[in-house]
């Protein structure tokens, strides 16, 4: 399932909830202003209800969806569509006071405490409301980057709580359900559908294929002062159809690590029964990984991303890697080696004794490698602007590129290969923002 047909059925599903309001709309429903103000009231609550089934599936690592669209685009869809619902739902609160104090004359307290007694429960409704304004505002990214990523994921957790509870009030009170079997069946049977797709791919599949796999850390390599390379082996893990250049989620099961999956590419696909992932220490967890034990176990969930080499319409690219970036910018190198495709690798880290992985890509047949280090502010130049790379690799216009690394450098690196007429650009940015 591509992009364009997950947007489709996202649509057909909003046509369906709009189907379902007008043939549960009470008949003559403009012959009032207060009638008309709360009919629309409830068709906002509807499609914000429907946005939140959408909004929870897209993350919820169902393969179609992922194969077709990626994780890092649905976690951005993801997003859009979490503001869509705090829109939607402050303006359906709005309208339904609005249509209430128009009906009864009464203040927006007094018909907020009527609305509280008249309709069951409201209450629940109202708790499940606050959760999703807080969790709403600890995802705005002023927020978001202030709180570690443990807390704000655990309070971004809750929404499932929220969704809850909200929903007991679309099903007990909503005037498209409560006398209406068929709708109100069909729309229990979304909520439920959406709660099994969450519990089966995010809970239970990583826990069978734990448990199938044995996700074992077999040893741990220092491949620079700051990043260590870990090899993890598993039983039948060439079956998972694990590319260069894919990432998962893994979660370390140590007291520390625990709490949360992390996504790390792959930087040496499935081989012998072992992958490795490359990891540099840009925080709390990636630089406790050093740390950890050979014999540890690990949930594993993917793979993810389609950062691979099947995207490659050309034989001549240049790959470019900056920071982290370089873990599967190697695996890909070596794969396009392996296919016997020409790739100049240009890797870009603040300082030489940080690059890591560099004689692993030296080595490989019909690639070469070009190393840039040191900080812009000290060269005085960006090794990555259109003028540095056009010299160094001359030919750059005929190939097709694939970058990974951080936000900034991505940034220039695109800017660059635009301005230089590169076509095809296929990118990895190593944080869901
Ligand atoms: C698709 C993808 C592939 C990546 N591949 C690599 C790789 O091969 N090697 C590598 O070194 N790094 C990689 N990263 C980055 C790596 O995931 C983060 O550096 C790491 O999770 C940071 O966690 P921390 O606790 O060390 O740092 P923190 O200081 O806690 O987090 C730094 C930032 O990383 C992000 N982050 C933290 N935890 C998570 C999480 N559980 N899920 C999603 N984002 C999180 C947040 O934006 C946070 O602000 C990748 C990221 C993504 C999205």
């Amino acid at each position: 399932m591509g992009r364009i047909a997950l947007r489709t059925l996202i649509t057909l599903g909003g046509i369906g909830v709009l189907a379902l309001w007008w043939t549960g709309a009470i008949p003559g429903f403009t012959a009032t202003p207060a009638l008309t103000v709360t009919t629309f009231g409830e068709l906002v609550g509807l499609i914000a209800g429907y946005l939140v089934c959408v909004q929870v599936l897209l993350i919820a690592r169902i393969p179609w969806f992922e194969r077709g669209v990626g994780l890092d685009r649905l976690v951005s869809w993801h997003r859009s569509v979490g503001t869509t619902v705090i829109f939607l739902v402050m303006t359906h609160i709005a309208f339904m006071m609005l249509g209430g104090m128009l009906a009864d004359g009464k203040n927006p307290v007094g018909e907020y405490i009527s609305i509280l007694s008249a309709y069951q429960d409201m209450w629940w409704a109202t708790i499940g409301t606050l959760v999703f304004f807080v969790v709403g505002l600890t995802s705005a990214r002023l927020l978001k980057s202030l709180l570690p990523y443990e807390w704000w994921y655990w309070i971004h957790v809750t929404t499932y709580i929220a969704i809850f509870l909200t929903f007991l009030h679309q099903v007990s009170s909503g005037t498209n359900f409560v006398a209406h079997p068929v709708p109100r069946a069909i729309w229990i049977l979304m909520y439920v559908g959406t709660a099994l797709c969450v519990v089966w791919w995010r809970a239970l599949l990583p826990l069978v294929r734990f448990a199938r796999h044995d996700w074992t850390v077999a040893t741990v390599v220092p491949e620079s002062p700051r990043a260590v390379s870990v090899w993890i082996k598993g039983n039948d893990i060439e079956d998972l159809g694990i590319r260069a250049g894919n990432f998962m989620m893994f979660r370390f099961l140590t007291w520390r690590h625990i709490w949360s999956a992390h996504p790390y590419s792959i930087s040496a696909p499935p081989y012998q029964g072992h992958l490795r992932i490359t990891v540099a220490d840009l925080g709390n967890h990636s630089g406790a990984l050093r740390d950890i034990r050979p014999g540890t176990k690990v949930i594993v969930e993917g793979p993810h991303g389609s950062f691979t080499a099947e995207r490659a319409k050309r034989q001549q690219l240049v790959l470019i890697a900056g920071g982290a970036g370089i873990g599967p910018i190697a695996a890909l190198a070596r794969d396009f080696a392996g296919r016997g495709f020409n790739s100049v690798v240009i890797y870009r880290a603040r300082d030489v004794d940080d690059m890591a992985l560099l004689d692993e890509v030296r080595g490989l047949p019909g690639t070469r490698l070009i190393v840039a280090p040191g900080r812009r502010s000290d060269l005085g130049f960006d090794p990555l602007a259109p003028e540095h790379l056009s010299s160094l690799v001359p030919d750059i216009r005929g190939r097709e590129a694939f970058l990974c690394g951080p936000e900034p450098m991505m940034d220039t690196a695109t800017h660059s290969l635009h301005a230089l007429g590169v076509r095809r650009i296929h990118a990895e940015e190593m944080s869901f923002a």
